[in-house]
């Protein structure tokens, strides 16, 4: 039997990409290794949304190669893959294939070519790709990851995934809903919806409204998260449909990215500061006790420091449980990267401490509060420092600590009893009825 070693960087998306990759590759005969020692196949799945990622990236293709047998076959695929193309073959010769996201299906065709010698990249944007023949090769576990929605339409100017994933295309409701439904009967009872813009949902028939509500209704699935959310397509429907549908979880991660109306405008966000913080309403008026995460770019071209004070009002006002924050960097090919006024890059930083620092002072203040009520965790696994305890996620989804009795992919109710900006501890009290 042929071996595949497949490392992995970047989103979620990439992580369900690999899956597809491997269920593509484990019809020929190649199964899974956990090592690079002994592979057939070593293959890499690259993120291009930041430099130091890709730059990471070239240097472990450089380790990785010395693993690579006579005859073996070493392959860049996914994002930074479908950026570069055959430049990935001139600057690294000892890597036979380049296949961009679209391309997974073609993988047997280009090993099979490159064990002959050729050194192929597929780049090619395949508007009807969906792998929806091809059944994720996945582990059974409490939670899972859906795709529903390849590649973005959107043009933020920072953004590089529309030119490495091509055209925003949705899976249809019934193949979602079929592939949920075979994941609640191998036990998974968490599923998140995976998209660019996933509540811009459409397969032509349906909205993401009634996706929520469809795979809401699957036997044996208890919470329903999705992720990432444009802000301005929530329509009534979608707020409606989460307030209705009991899996879904009351937590969005909402991306941001500026508190500053120029700045939003520079990015091509297609919504205000105002416009953002009136969704934040309508979700927290329609949903009790909803919670928020975002994502925050500070740096951007142009950004002064009365924009950057607007950034942190929003989190001032918003009070997000958490946040992924970023230094802006640019991005060739994207239209950002051009854009006079780049902010140097000690003001960058400094800038990024300061949100930190608010970020996560407003997430331990959440995170107290919490102390003394009891939420409902879904068991992951045990804890990662300490094997005695164990570990899952609240419907906020926060991690959470515990002792107390649990299976993985039990819910239990944890009396919360300690809180860090990040985690929290408690007991569990007793299991969730089903
Ligand atoms: S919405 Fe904007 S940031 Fe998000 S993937 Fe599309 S272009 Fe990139």
């Amino acid at each position: 039997m042929k071996r595949v070693y497949i490392e992995t960087y970047g989103c979620q998306m990439n992580v369900a990409d690999t899956e597809i990759m491997l269920s593509v590759l484990q019809r020929e005969g190649f199964a899974q290794t956990e090592t690079p020692d002994g592979a057939d196949l070593l293959l890499v799945n690259t993120c291009a949304v930041r430099d130091n990622a890709e730059q990471r990236v070239i240097g472990r293709l450089g380790e990785l190669q010395r693993y690579k047998p006579a005859g073996g076959v070493l392959g860049v695929v996914g994002c930074m893959a479908q950026r570069l193309g055959p430049l990935l073959l001139e600057r690294v010769p000892k890597v036979d294939i380049v296949a961009g996201p679209d391309a997974y299906r073609n993988l047997p065709a280009l090993v099979a070519a490159a064990s002959f010698g050729q050194r192929t990249s597929d780049t090619q944007f395949r508007t009807w790709e969906h792998y929806e023949d091809v059944p994720p090769a996945r582990e059974t576990a409490a939670s899972a990851f859906v795709t529903v929605q390849r590649g973005c339409d959107y043009k933020c100017t920072f953004c590089i995934v529309p030119y490495t994933r091509g055209p925003e295309r949705s899976r249809r409701l019934e193949d979602v809903v079929r592939e949920v439904a075979g994941l609640a009967e191998q036990g998974t009872s968490e599923v998140t919806l995976l998209g660019q813009t996933v509540n811009s949902y459409s397969d032509g028939v349906h909205d993401f409204a009634d996706l929520l509500r469809a795979v809401g209704a699957v036997g044996g699935i208890r919470r329903l998260r999705f992720t990432s959310p444009y802000p301005t397509d929530f329509t009534d429907r979608v707020i409606e449909a989460m307030a209705t549908v009991p899996a879904v979880c009351e937590h969005v991660h909402l991306p941001v990215q500026s508190g500053s109306n120029a700045v939003l405008r520079r990015m091509l966000r297609r919504y205000t500061r105002e416009r953002y913080l009136e969704v934040v309403a309508q979700l927290r008026m329609a949903i009790p006790g909803i919670t928020f995460s975002t994502d925050i770019i500070v740096g951007f071209p142009g950004e002064s420091e009365a924009d950057f004070a607007e950034t942190l009002e929003v989190v001032e006002q918003v009070r997000y449980d958490s946040a992924f924050t970023f230094i802006y960097s640019p991005r060739q090919g994207t239209e950002a990267a051009d854009l006079p006024d780049q902010v140097p890059e000690d003001v960058k930083h400094e800038r990024l401490e300061r949100l930190v620092d608010v970020v996560q002072r407003i997430a331990a203040e959440r995170n107290a509060e919490r102390v003394g009520r009891v939420e409902e965790v879904l068991v992951e696994g045990t804890s990662r420092t300490d094997s005695s305890l164990l570990r899952g996620r609240t419907r906020r989804n926060t991690t959470v600590v515990f002792s107390g009795g649990g299976q993985p992919g039990e819910l239990v109710d944890v009396l919360i009893d300690g809180a860090t900006s990040t985690t929290l501890r408690g007991r569990a009290t007793a299991a969730v009825a089903a």
